[in-house]
């Protein structure tokens, strides 16, 4: 069986820092490695469970996602790119995959429950929206994707679809392929927190994010307005690293361990200032967003030839999803002629 790897992203927004550390550096990283038959969606169908009623939105961030993913080095000439509802294979395997779930396995679901809440959907969930996982299920089956590289909140999703899996093939015979997940391997990327707190992930849908496509001046508003200790009044006092964001970031991002060590320490017997420690995070986020940035600028002039690569993706994907969905028919016995 050869090494699959299938991922992707909502377009409900730019991607941010948290993208950029819980998914796209492994996915970027196993791509260069040659080994795996890469895809990855824009999951826009996704992203309509819950903003349907806003499709302009989703629209525009299909061209942004793309943006950010060639920005940062995913490659259209080895890895699939396309687009979720111009598959509608996925519809389909969706549908067949819907008979195999109970309600109740939906409603148990930790990442939707807590995300119903952070909608404020109340009773009123939409039935598209609570059966995102049996889609994100088709989405990695259809290629029979074999490593889903995300963060940890969609550990959840991955073990919804490994059970899918399991009781297609023991029903039906063996066509769909259990996935691992691929999660980063400190736990702070696994869930990066964002800017205004460490107990809240970084979240488009929360405003909380630094985005890859943030210009340096954005950058440093966002860095100087980050959270550190409220308890760290005056520069002489002592102050708090645990749950201060600027340190946790400077734990992923930070390359000179010695110096970051220093600054913690001066930090905790008191003496230097936030701002002090704001403008080398600053510098050390910086230098790793600017090249992504200037590609992103530059690419981001030609929309057309964007959109021609994502149409070109999009069609191979059919074609796969057109083979496992042949499988898929004749395991159930719907292949009729
Ligand atoms: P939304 O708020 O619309 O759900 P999101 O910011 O959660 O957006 P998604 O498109 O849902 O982003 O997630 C895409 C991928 O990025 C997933 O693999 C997810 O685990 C990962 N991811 C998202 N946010 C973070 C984060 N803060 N830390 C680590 N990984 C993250
Ligand atoms: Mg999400």
């Amino acid at each position: 069986m050869g090494k699959v790897l299938l991922t992707g992203d909502r377009p409900s927004g730019q991607l941010h820092l948290g993208h950029y550390v819980g998914s796209l550096k492994n996915r970027v990283a196993l791509q260069n490695g040659g080994e795996y038959d890469c895809f990855v969606l824009i999951a826009d169908v996704q992203a309509l469970t819950d903003n349907f009623d806003d499709p302009q939105k989703v629209r525009d961030n299909v061209l942004e996602v793309a943006l950010d993913y060639l920005a940062v080095g995913l490659d259209p000439t080895r890895t699939t790119i396309f687009i979720q509802s111009l598959v509608p294979a996925l519809a389909e395997l969706t549908v067949y995959y819907l008979n195999l779930v109970t309600l109740a396995r939906l409603e148990r679901n930790p990442t939707v429950k807590a995300e119903i809440k952070q909608k404020g959907f109340g009773v009123s969930i939409p039935a598209g929206f609570l059966c995102y996982p049996v889609s994100q299920a088709a989405d990695i089956t259809f290629c029979k994707a074999t490593v889903v590289p995300v963060g940890v909140d969609q550990l959840p999703m991955i073990e919804q679809t490994r059970e899918i899996v399991r009781s297609f093939n023991a029903i039906y015979g063996e066509v769909l392929v259990e996935p691992d997940a691929l999660i980063p391997d400190d736990r702070v990327s696994q869930r990066l927190p964002g800017i205004t707190g460490t107990d809240t992930k970084m979240s488009k849908s929360l405003g909380n994010g630094i985005y890859l496509a943030d210009d340096a001046d954005t950058l440093w508003e966002k860095v100087r307005a980050m959270y550190t200790d409220p308890g760290h009044l005056r520069v002489e006092d002592p102050g708090q690293v645990e749950g201060n964001v600027v340190f946790t970031y400077l734990d992923v991002f930070g390359t000179d361990r010695a110096f970051i060590a220093e600054l913690r320490e001066h930090y905790q017997r008191g003496g230097l200032g936030d701002m002090k420690v704001k403008k080398y995070l600053y510098e050390v986020l910086d230098a790793e967003l600017a090249p992504i940035r200037a590609r992103r600028a530059e690419l981001a002039s030609d929309p057309g030839a964007v959109y021609a690569l994502l149409r070109e993706g999009t069609e191979k994907a059919n074609e796969v999803a057109a083979a496992t969905l042949r499988e898929v028919r004749a395991a159930m016995r719907i292949d009729y002629f």
